[in-house]
């Protein structure tokens, strides 16, 4: 399939928000991967209510952000008011210079180790994961039939969070359950985010100026969602994401590793039912539960007061970090980077310099004056004499998204 426009829309389809951007992967490419290509961003949230928002920026003609309210009853009706916002700029789905869609879907079980071309098997396939991914997959299939019936001629290429991850190996894949049922329900660790992981573990490559099959990088991914991967050779080797996003890290809102007994107590002791103890674990867990604030800016405010709960909530979130940080030297065996990026990874310098505290003897530090500074740049943040380097990458999952599927149409 040979592409011959130049430009990608990338998707990501939530159960209630469609977000969107719209990149000329010629301009990407001739500036290095970085962001110079971008011709309109924008989103579309609370999708069947009343309220809905389209914010919408056109960047290629340097317009202003238009926001509109009203009601958007369905993911079609949020995918035909963007489409007209995009004509409006000249940038409508109709354009012979569209390339292709790219669409992020979050699980693609062991069968999806690629970006891939959608067509009806594919499509069938994405939905038989959804069992296993029953709160994003059905999101992301309702976004892609959409663009379908919008674009049924355009190559629409789905880039799956799970893909990056589907090189670990058996032994850090499988939970230490009884085999048979394990297979049968597709019990394992499949890990997500990996998008972020893929892009930022390059970036940090680049950074150090090597190939990334010369290095070992520790990624740490601290969005609201928060994952850590250990990336050898440009190979994920382990990641602490598992079945769904809910094992590993703190996180804003879901508690990250647990002992599943605590799941039966919730169920025998305090009687609740699997999908309280789901929504509790999922979304009022984390850092939200432990103090009432998932956003870092709120914490560190609250701790410069002195809020005890804040503090408590921090340390507990960084304890954990450091744990993966522990755990994942171990697993390289040589770690030449750590990465932060996301929301609170390029941004909260005390969550950076709290995680590496303290590891000096494993070669990691953090230089105060560097871990300061603020840029939209990847950029080294440990000191000239620090065996490993420490880093801050800013990761871009759409541009990685668009360029796969650009790849992927244009070879
Ligand atoms: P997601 O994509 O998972 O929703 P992001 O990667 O956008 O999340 O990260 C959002 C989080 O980043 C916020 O909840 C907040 O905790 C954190 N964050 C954003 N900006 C800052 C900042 N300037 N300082 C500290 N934390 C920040």
């Amino acid at each position: 399939m040979t592409a011959t426009g130049t430009r990608v829309l990338v998707l990501n389809s939530g159960s209630s928000s469609v977000k969107y951007q719209l990149l000329d992967m010629t301009d990407t490419q001739s500036a290095g991967g970085s962001a110079a290509g971008r011709l309109a961003v924008g989103l579309v949230e609370r999708i069947g209510e009343e309220n809905s928002r389209l914010v919408h920026t056109p960047l290629a003609t340097g317009g202003d952000k238009r926001e509109t309210e009203g009601p958007i009853a369905d993911h079609e009706a949020a995918l035909k008011a963007v489409a007209a916002e995009l004509s409006a700029d000249g940038l409508g789905l109709d354009s012979p210079q569209l390339a292709a869609i790219g669409h992020r879907v979050v699980h693609g079980g062991l069968k999806f180790t690629e970006p891939t071309v959608i067509n009806d098997a594919v499509l069938q396939e994405i939905e038989r994961l959804v069992p296993v991914a029953p709160l994003h997959n059905p999101a992301n299939i309702t976004g892609i039939r959409t663009a379908l019936a919008l674009r049924p001629d355009l190559p629409q290429v789905a880039v799956f969070d799970t893909a990056f991850h589907t090189t670990m190996p058996e032994y850090a894949a499988r939970y230490a359950i009884d085999v048979e049922t394990a297979d049968a329900h597709r019990i394992r660790r499949y890990g997500f985010h990996g998008t972020s992981h893929a892009y930022v573990s390059r970036k940090t490559a680049a950074l150090l100026g090597k190939d990334p099959s010369e290095v070992n990088v520790i990624v740490l991914h601290l969005g609201n969602g928060a994952s850590a991967s250990a990336v050898a050779g440009g190979r994920c080797v382990d990641t602490s994401m598992g079945l769904t996003p809910l094992e590993g890290l703190v996180m804003g809102t879901r508690s990250g590793d647990i002992d599943p007994a605590v799941t039966f107590h919730l169920g025998r002791v305090a009687g609740m039912s699997a999908d309280e103890i789901d929504t509790l674990l999922n979304k009022k867990s984390g850092l939200i539960g432990l103090c009432g604030d998932n956003d870092m800016r709120e914490i560190r405010r609250r701790i410069d007061e002195g809020d005890e709960r804040a503090a408590l909530a921090f340390d507990i979130y960084i304890h954990r970090l450091k744990k993966y940080i522990g755990a994942y030297s171990a697993v390289l065996g040589r770690v030449d980077a750590v990465a932060f990026t996301a929301g609170v990874g390029e941004n909260a310098a005390p969550v950076r310099e709290a995680a590496v505290a303290g590891l000096e003897e494993m070669g990691m530090a953090v230089d105060a004056s560097l871990n300061a500074v603020r840029s939209d740049e990847p950029r080294l943040i440990s000191p000239e004499y620090a065996r490993v380097a420490v880093a801050v990458v800013p990761t871009d999952e759409e541009l990685e998204i668009a360029q796969q599927a650009y790849a992927l149409v244009s070879a």
